[in-house]
């Protein structure tokens, strides 16, 4: 059956069992009803105001001071930002964070797309890239001639997290892609040196800016990069955004909702107790997810290393008699959203967020939900 032959069936899950929430994308995702009202509540005073003035200023300083806290900022490290998201963020390291040559874990999507970006750079040696099938990751190990370590804590095309830890000499730099994970996961930040991420995944925001954790380390190649003569395109360059990240500002206009937004989060995750009570409510549901996999016979959990399967991005297989592209559409028409596989990895499959802003008893219910609808299919 070609795509457009494909029907999708008519099935209508009752209203009790479904979550109060339909929101399980893998990013964007759900953001908090209540951020959304305590912005339009600034609509006059924040929204359309100047990014270089007290208001707006207010707000990035609430969410650098917000970050630092939740991610427990080791001393002397700092919250730093500019626009791009994290795609943007890798072009900037490029230019600006690795001195000659890094060494990349490569095991989905994104942490194979950085190294791509290296591989195109004119300053800097080909990279040493590490890669492992899709649903597993390699080990970190420490490589030659290398001045960088870069990988995902979270890889969100295929649900494997791998904690950060530290390989290599005490020049070299640990680069943590953590888009999908800061917030959601736990970790120790001393293995980080810049530890880095876009709002619009586990801190429930908007996208279009990155926000990095750095180290002294790091910003001091930062700035010895960017005064070294290396040509390095403005608005891609760290050392500018560092200097202007400190006076609370980007080095161009940024997002102010997503700004806004992502304090909202953050500090609504402070309030109830920082990283443990935030990544503890996407462990609840990574808990409630899997358990539902393994007990069920219509599918199981992707990742095979129980260590390695995420907790803020579940990837579950299904068994043949059920088309998950099909699942994927009946749950979008009750509701349900973007809980599809990521399209390259060519699974039967559903990618399901547990972000911390999703109430594990939405995850519950999304079970209970899912069961209807392979009853209904079967
Ligand atoms: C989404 C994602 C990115 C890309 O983020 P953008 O803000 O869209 O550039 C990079 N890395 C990981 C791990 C991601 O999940």
């Amino acid at each position: 059956m070609t795509e457009s032959q494909k029907t999708t069936p008519d099935i209508t899950i009752p209203a009790d069992l479904l979550p109060s929430d339909g929101r399980f994308g893998s990013g964007p995702t759900k953001v908090l009803p209540e951020a959304l009202n305590a912005l339009a509540a600034r609509a006059t005073d924040f929204m359309g105001t100047s990014h270089r003035k007290m208001p707006v200023k207010l707000v990035v300083a609430e969410m650098r001071n917000g970050i630092a806290e939740l991610l427990r900022a080791p001393d002397g490290y700092e919250i730093v930002c500019g626009n791009g998201g994290s795609t943007g963020f890798w072009d900037a390291a490029v230019f600006g964070l690795i001195d000659e040559k890094s060494h990349h874990l490569s095991f989905g999507e994104f942490g194979g797309k950085f190294a791509k970006a290296v591989a195109m750079s004119p300053d800097l040696q080909a990279p040493s890239v590490t890669e492992s099938a899709m649903g597993t990751r390699p080990d970190l190990e420490p490589v030659d001639g290398v001045d960088a370590y870069a990988f995902t804590h979270n890889e969100t095309s295929t649900g494997v997290m791998m904690d950060p830890v530290r390989v290599g000499g005490v020049d070299d730099l640990m680069l943590v892609d953590a888009t999908s994970a800061a917030g959601g996961l736990m970790f120790d930040a001393n293995a980080t040196d810049v530890y880095y991420f876009a709002p619009q995944k586990a801190l429930a925001s908007d996208g279009g800016l990155w926000i990095a954790m750095m180290s002294p380390a790091a910003i001091e190649r930062v700035e010895r990069i960017a005064n070294s003569g290396r040509y390095i395109p403005p608005s891609l360059n760290l050392w500018s955004a560092v200097e202007n990240s400190r006076q609370d500002q980007t080095y161009n206009t940024p997002a102010l909702a997503t700004i806004f937004l992502t304090a909202q989060t953050v500090n609504w995750f402070n309030d109830n107790g920082g990283l443990s009570w935030s990544a503890g409510r996407s462990a609840t549901s990574a808990e409630i997810l899997y358990g539902w996999a393994d007990a069920s016979d219509a599918a199981s959990p992707f990742v095979q290393v129980e260590s390695e399967r995420s907790k803020v991005v579940a990837t579950i297989d299904f068994d043949e008699a059920i088309d998950a592209d099909t699942l994927v559409e009946v749950l979008r028409k009750n509701g349900i959203l973007d809980v599809g596989g990521y399209r390259k990895l060519g699974r039967n499959q559903l990618r399901i967020g547990m972000f911390p802003a999703i109430d594990p008893a939405d995850t519950e219910a999304l079970t209970a939900c899912l069961d209807y609808c392979i009853q209904a299919m079967s």
